[in-house]
């Protein structure tokens, strides 16, 4: 409910590389930048848990 909705929106759209820190797109399954399979979500979000 602010001015940063789209940016909540990128956010949790956004994976980060566990390897090398890249942002990704949620949803690719390799790293664009070392091609590393292990990525995690970027959630703010993790104790305030919104559905
Ligand atoms: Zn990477």
């Amino acid at each position: 409910m602010g001015k940063f909705a789209e940016a909540d929106a990128e956010i949790s759209n956004t994976m980060i590389c566990r390897r090398c820190k890249t942002r990704n797109k949620k949803g690719i399954l390799k790293c664009r930048k070392c091609g590393s399979p292990y990525l995690r979500p970027k959630n703010k979000e993790i104790k305030a848990k919104k559905a």
